[in-house]
């Protein structure tokens, strides 16, 4: 079964995602709310400068290496 990865922002709407994964964001920060970017958008900064958890990157990508 395919985990859906989802990303989440920062509630102070500053434009710094995290990722969750069945609602749980994975670095444990609570203080996120749901956005429509899809997950093959992470990781891009655009104009908006868009920052990511660095914490959720790393699991996010171990997670990938360990599935692959
Ligand atoms: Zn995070």
């Amino acid at each position: 079964m395919a985990k859906e990865y989802k990303i989440r922002e920062s509630i102070h709407g500053n434009f710094y995602y995290h990722i969750s994964l069945d609602s749980n964001v994975l670095c444990g920060n609570t203080n996120t709310m749901t956005t429509r970017i899809p997950i093959t958008a992470w990781g891009v900064v655009s104009h908006l400068h868009e920052r990511y958890c660095k914490e959720c990157d790393e699991l996010f990508k171990k997670e990938q290496e360990d599935n692959g």
